[in-house]
């Protein structure tokens, strides 16, 4: 496995790869890796010849109190972790190699789908995803994208922004990976006290009762409310609760696949998770 943290290096590394038309695989993360991100990369594996996994903690996706500084850095530990899954080329770029010193005038803004959920409480945190997201794709040049449904509404917006800008790739939906107790895996579960790592799983078992409550014929407005009640109750403050189809269109009703989405805080720490359903037959 190689290890580039420029941008000439990483052609230079790809060109070969390039010319003799092999399939090219890329998995964006900002490290700390755990088994959801190495789910990605053996998902790339399998369908491509080469696999590039960049490393590369975005300031411009974290707002002025989010945990930017604190983000934990971990790359020689996940230099092993990504050789032992298959990974090519590792592209670990500083700040300085994305962004240059001059300043930056071009965003990439997607409207609608970005307006609630995360994006009422992390304004302009699409925006610096769309254009991280933007520049590696112009970097790598990838056949294939892979991206966690854990972050299913970033997951969503990189959908759409790559359907309207053409960009010539094909975007691969990965499911959530969690630990045994149900709860999502995530580098920002290390930010949890043992006490707040043991209440976590609340997310998950409150969204599995809600399942169970849907597919019985309960209400979505009270499912939604006993979720919120049942965070509330075990020390979460709860940030959103809410249902959508799952192109994140507003519903009322349980008469068609949905997707479950919670964002709330366990002390200091904020924690998504989300759960598709479907009616049965
Ligand atoms: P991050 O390093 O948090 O930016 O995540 C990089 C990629 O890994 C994103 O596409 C995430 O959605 C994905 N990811 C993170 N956690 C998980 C998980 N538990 N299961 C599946 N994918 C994940």
């Amino acid at each position: 496995m190689k290890t580039e943290t420029t941008i000439q290096g990483l052609a230079a590394s790809l060109n070969p790869a390039r010319a003799a038309r092999k399939i090219i695989g890329f998995v964006p993360t900002m490290g700390n890796l755990h088994e959801g991100h190495l789910s990605l990369v053996r998902e790339a594996r399998q369908l491509c010849d080469v696999v590039v996994v960049s490393i590369f903690v975005n300031p411009i996706q974290f707002g002025p109190n989010e945990d930017f500084d604190n983000y934990p850095r971990t790359l020689e530990q996940d230099s092993q972790l990504l050789a032992e899954a298959g990974c090519d080329i590792v592209f670990a770029p500083s700040v300085e190699q994305m962004y240059g010193k001059s300043p930056r005038l071009t965003n990439i803004s997607v409207s609608e789908i970005t307006e609630d959920l995360c994006g009422l409480q992390r304004p302009g945190h699409f925006d610096g995803v769309a254009v991280v997201v933007t520049k590696l794709f112009n970097i790598v040049q990838p056949n294939y994208a892979f991206f966690g449904q854990k972050d299913y509404q970033q997951l969503a917006v990189i959908r759409q922004f790559v359907r309207d800008l053409n960009i010539p790739l094909e975007v691969i939906g990965v499911p959530i990976v969690r630990a045994e107790d149900g709860l999502a895996l995530s580098s920002r579960n290390g930010y949890l006290s043992e006490q707040e790592r043991k209440t976590a799983p609340v997310i998950y078992q409150s969204l599995k009762n809600a399942e169970q409550a849907l597919q019985q014929g309960e209400k979505l407005s009270e499912v939604l409310a006993n979720i919120k009640a049942a965070l509330t109750q075990a020390g979460f403050v709860v940030d959103y609760v809410e249902a959508r189809t799952p192109e994140l269109q507003k519903i009322d009703e349980f008469n068609q696949e949905i997707v479950l989405f919670v964002a709330a805080k366990l002390g200091s720490t904020r924690l998504i998770d989300n759960m598709q359903i479907k009616p049965t037959a």
